[in-house]
């Protein structure tokens, strides 16, 4: 998963912060450094990382932060609300036409992910009861119109292509066209890609640009190609007044600079997220969740929402609410993890839950499928009174999980060890945001 690195730098600094009663000036000032470091190691933009930190010691330095309570949570709390900013503050929508159809023209680089992410909002729209067409407009990639039709099978979306022998441009005309006459309320036109940016392509997308007038031009970047695809993002906005970017593959280990100074070089919102191959893995892109995962703080916003098709809200509420109050126990992490596994990939549903992302780096403690199997072995293996009060798991009880489980001493102390951390994280983070979520933890 994206951030990485970046997450658990940020939580080494904010971790010595926290520990500290009182900060001096000093403190702040070597935190900040560190942040620094951290976030030009991340790939993001020179100029970005240095704005950034002039805002966030700003604020942090004010006397109101060295009086408060917990200073270190303060800290946190402001570079959280910065790196929301940075990322765009709120969530950008999608445009709407006031007459249907709504046209989105679909650019980017070849290999960056267009045709399939323009598969993957056709298949979103369609779950918002929309009926989008889909234009084949890459005429040049060889396949590429084959793989938009393929993708249209698949969710049963139409697909409008006059093969690869028209100008793109007449075909996005005729594309549009045939939306009017069909009732199709949204048009993604899939344009075609170079491997550089290059001005003949330029000039192809401002004529599609002129004849279909689009009421989105969405920019496709590979978030693996860090600065790179900052670059193509400014480059592409000149030419073509980008309306918003769409960020693909970061559910690879990308750095995540790139998510993180896209918005402030180029003024474009990020409006999705894509985090994987499938057809269903684009999320809206949220700057406040980004940031509060980036911050390894979770995401229970998406979380829950992933979760809604699964599970029933209610509960979802009282799980909620049991994390804020540090009343989780082995029994709710157990129907967790159950729910979990019905969500995804683990190991990006883990980074998610408060707390659970630094569980998931730790040493020896691999989380990937088979692994869940072995700490969900020692989980059953404690009694009901023991899943309830996990307080009450000595040593000799510690010792019997690990026969009963065939796990180790070692994994039963760890597991245990990483729950308690958990759940005095999940406490923490609850206290710093307050009850709506936004108060500041003052003395
Ligand atoms: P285009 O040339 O811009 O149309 O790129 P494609 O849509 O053909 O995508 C290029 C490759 O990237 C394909 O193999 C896709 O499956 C893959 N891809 C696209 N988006 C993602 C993503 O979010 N995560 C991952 N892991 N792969 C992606």
């Amino acid at each position: 998963m994206a951030f990485e690195g970046l997450t658990t730098r940020l939580q080494n600094v904010f971790s010595k912060l926290r520990g500290k009663g009182k900060v001096s000036d000093e403190d702040v000032a070597e935190a900040m450094r560190e942040v620094r470091l951290a976030l030009l190691e991340a790939d993001v933009n020179f100029k970005v990382v240095k704005e950034f930190i002039a805002k966030v010691k700003e604020k942090a330095v004010g006397k109101e932060v060295m009086e408060s309570f917990t200073p270190g949570m303060v800290i946190i709390d402001i570079v959280n609300k910065e790196l929301t900013d940075l990322m765009g503050g709120s969530q950008a929508k999608l445009a709407k036409a006031n007459k249907p159809p709504t046209v989105l023209m679909m650019v980017g680089l070849q290999g960056a992910g267009k045709t399939t992410t323009s598969g993957k909002l056709a298949k979103m729209l369609q779950k918002q009861n929309s009926r989008p067409l889909l234009v084949a407009g890459d005429i040049y990639r060889p396949a590429a119109i084959k793989q938009l039709q393929v993708l249209g099978e698949q969710i049963k979306a139409p697909v409008f292509t006059l093969g690869d022998q028209t100008s793109p441009v007449e075909i996005a005309r005729q594309g549009l066209q045939h939306a009017k006459d069909n009732g199709n309320d949204y048009v993604i036109i899939d344009t075609a890609g170079r491997l550089h940016v290059d001005e003949e392509l330029m000039e192809e997308l401002r004529q599609i640009h002129s004849v279909v007038n689009p009421d989105e031009v969405l920019l496709v970047v590979d978030s693996m190609t860090g600065q790179d695809a900052v670059n193509v993002a400014e480059h592409f906005n000149q030419q073509l007044n980008l309306t918003g970017v769409v960020l693909t593959k970061l559910d690879g280990d990308t750095r995540g600079g790139a998510a993180l100074s896209v918005k402030a070089v180029t003024g474009c919102p990020i409006k999705f997220a894509s985090l994987g191959e499938k057809l269903d893995a684009l999320e809206p892109f949220h700057p406040e969740r980004m940031a509060s995962r980036i911050l390894g703080m979770g995401d229970m916003l998406s979380l829950i929402e992933k979760a809604q098709l699964n599970i029933d809200t209610d509960k979802a509420k009282e799980m909620e609410r049991k994390m804020r109050n540090a009343e989780f126990t082995f029994e709710d992490f157990l129907e967790q993890m159950d729910q979990v596994k019905k969500l995804g990939p683990i190991d990006q549903i883990m980074d998610m839950i408060p707390g659970m992302g630094k569980m998931k780096q730790a040493k020896d403690l691999k989380v990937d499928d088979k692994q869940m199997g072995r700490i969900e072995a020692i989980v059953y293996s404690m009694t009901t009174e023991e899943k309830r009060n996990p307080d009450m798991i000595n040593h000799s009880r510690r010792k019997r999980i690990a026969t009963g489980s065939g796990t180790s001493l070692a994994e039963v102390n760890r597991l245990i060890k990483q729950f308690d951390e958990m759940r005095r994280m999940m406490k923490q983070f609850s206290d710093m945001m307050g009850p709506k979520g936004g108060g500041k933890n003052k003395a």
